[in-house]
């Protein structure tokens, strides 16, 4: 299943409806299975588990498929699976200048996946006419008893979630208050809008739930720099539509390279992937920042042979150890395709191991760097996690 069945059991407080949810996740995780099963593995009484499941099958979640006694003599147990893509949506990210469309399934299936390339001169107009083709695309890709529930697109630089409002990027100067909602009507599903960070983050938190406990920073070191931070597994966000803008903290004031943001020293000046660029230029000298290859070339160990480079890992490593002894957290997501790279990674914890453990006065917990070696491809199912929340807590409500 796309999300975990027990965060919505969560949220009922009447039996029934919690044995339904049980047993619609007994059955997407052991299916095909017989009603019986699910009986003896629920501690169920079977006219509940008959019930329950009908109600499963005629809202069209659980299909009904051979039996799983064939050749046997007596009734034969008929075998129940979940009906994959009962329930879609369409997500649309963000990496690099590409907007990465998806149509995914509640099974976790991919339907549909496109890639418009956004070059940096795009315009509100021009933004918004790309996500409408895209959107429509994806919605009329859903097989025919489909049921599309809704939009998730996450963007880069500051977003407005209350009003669907994307703010501004660095990375598109002509981009300002692009309002995503407006074509809702037109496409006839709602649509949600997220930063990228926040959702890399709660894909990481559903995937590995032991990571809702204590709190959890994910560091993403590409294109550029930023962060995203929870809390007992919420995830804490501003009114401003920025939260941890780490890539323009200012780290050398005196530092002659600009910023996108139009200052002299921040963090993704001295180390994100544009700043970096003539360095990388040197050595290979038609790299662009879309370029298609340059993933590979930085999780390349090589890349700490070229002059300057080193300067710009101790520089992320040294904002590495500030940034646990700011918030002492419990564990750092590493994203990005410098996280790729072992050799960074190993030249991270150094700086880490000398500049913050080597020179604490008192005892702290030992805090799990975590390398994550996708770049935001959790961002196409967690854009999604919203609408199969909403839509599944709905369906799985016991009607009687
Ligand atoms: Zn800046």
């Amino acid at each position: 299943m796309i999300i975990h069945i027990d965060g919505i059991k969560e949220n009922f407080t009447r039996q029934k409806d919690k044995q339904k949810a049980a047993i619609f996740a007994y059955i997407s995780q052991n299916g095909p299975v017989a009603r019986k099963d699910i009986t003896t593995a629920l501690h169920l009484r079977s006219t509940s588990v008959s019930m329950l499941v009908q109600e499963l099958i005629d809202d069209g979640l659980v299909a009904e498929g051979q039996s799983l006694t064939r050749g046997r003599a007596g009734r034969p147990d008929i075998g129940l699976r979940i009906a994959e893509a009962r329930l879609v949506a369409a997500t649309i990210y963000v990496e690099g200048y590409k907007f990465i469309g998806s149509l995914v399934d509640m099974a976790g299936n991919i339907l549909m996946q496109k890639s418009l390339k956004i070059p940096p001169q795009e315009t509100n107009q021009t933004v918004l006419k790309k996500y409408k083709l895209m959107l429509g695309a994806l919605k009329n890709a859903a097989p025919a008893k489909s049921e599309c529930i809704g939009a998730g697109i996450s963007a880069v630089g500051t977003i407005d979630e209350k009003n669907r409002t994307w703010v501004n990027a660095d990375r598109w100067p002509k981009i300002k208050d692009l309002n995503v909602g407006i074509f809702e009507n037109d496409i006839g599903i709602p649509i949600g809008l997220r930063r990228n960070l926040d959702i890399e983050l709660e894909y990481m938190l559903e995937k590995k739930p032991e990571c809702r406990t204590k709190s959890t920073i994910l560091f993403h070191w590409g294109f550029g720099i930023g962060g995203a931070y929870a809390y007992q597994g919420k995830i804490l966000d501003s009114p401003a539509g920025r939260y941890m803008d780490i890539g323009h903290t200012i780290v050398h004031s005196t530092s002659k390279k600009r910023c996108r943001c139009g200052l002299y020293g921040c963090l993704e000046a001295e180390a994100a992937i544009f700043g970096l660029l003539p360095l990388l230029q040197k050595r290979f000298p038609n790299l662009q920042e879309d370029s298609s290859d340059i993933d590979s070339i930085l999780s390349d160990p090589q890349i700490c042979t070229i002059p300057g480079i080193n300067h710009a890992i101790n520089t992320v490593g040294i904002f590495l150890s500030n940034l646990y002894k700011i918030f002492y957290p419990h564990r750092i997501f590493l994203v990005g395709p410098f996280a790729r790279n072992p050799k960074v990674v190993k030249c991270l914890e150094k700086t880490i191991i000398k500049t913050f453990y080597a020179k604490l006065r008192d005892k702290v917990h030992h805090i799990d760097l975590i390398t994550i070696p996708d770049g935001f491809s959790g961002c196409m199912w967690a854009n999604a996690y919203p609408f199969f929340r909403k839509r599944l807590t709905e369906l799985l409500a016991a009607r009687v």
